[in-house]
């Protein structure tokens, strides 16, 4: 596969640890790194098409219009907080990472869940999910739709998804690009007709 890739199983039972649950017996999809003014309406549409939510994990300073955070829970998604800055973590960087979370929190005060940037979780954000009660999700199929540069890319990426995707997954994918929809077009379907 060059574009999906499950996670480590030691790192889900960490995870797990952390707070993580999926949908099982359902598939959860989540959408990382927006809101996208662009890309994020165009993947409300197609899960509005299929008559899916899935959770958004919003980063703070990428929200231009609040409207659209609002339309994202008006249609019945899950908000969750990405940080602030999405800034790599750093196991020691510890009051800045407490303060990134609080910063997002205070622009999406309705997030219920938290996803450490990169997935990489560290005591400070731990900390910081903790402090206003945010279970960590985090992923456990990654679609790797952030690789694709081409139509064709985006095609094998989704093939790849509906080839390896379980009952109970958790898969990442992200709206903040353009082949999020062409992703989204062929995988929604093929999970339709399941
Ligand atoms: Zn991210």
């Amino acid at each position: 596969m060059t574009f999906a890739r499950r996670v480590h199983p030691l790192k889900r039972a960490a995870w797990r640890l952390a707070g993580c649950r999926s949908t099982a017996p359902g598939v959860l999809l989540t959408f990382d790194d927006g809101p996208h003014p662009e890309h994020t309406p165009a993947v409300l549409d197609r899960l509005a098409a299929f008559g899916l939510t899935a959770a958004f994990f919003l980063v703070g300073k990428r929200i231009t219009d609040p409207s659209l955070v609002a339309r994202i829970a008006t249609a019945g998604h899950v908000l969750g907080n990405h940080t602030f800055a999405h800034a790599v973590p750093r196991w020691r960087d510890f009051r800045s990472a407490v303060a990134d979370v609080a910063r997002c929190q205070v622009v999406v005060p309705a997030a219920r869940l938290f996803r450490p940037p990169l997935g990489r979780l560290t005591p400070g954000l731990w900390l910081a999910a903790r402090r206003h009660h945010l279970p960590i999700l985090a992923w456990s199929l990654d679609s790797g739709d952030w690789r694709c540069r081409t139509p064709a890319d985006a095609a094998a990426c989704a093939a790849e998804v509906v080839a390896a995707v379980r009952p109970g997954d958790v898969v990442l994918f992200h709206d903040d690009h353009p082949w999020a929809v062409p992703v989204l077009d062929a995988v929604l379907p093929a999970l339709a007709r399941r």
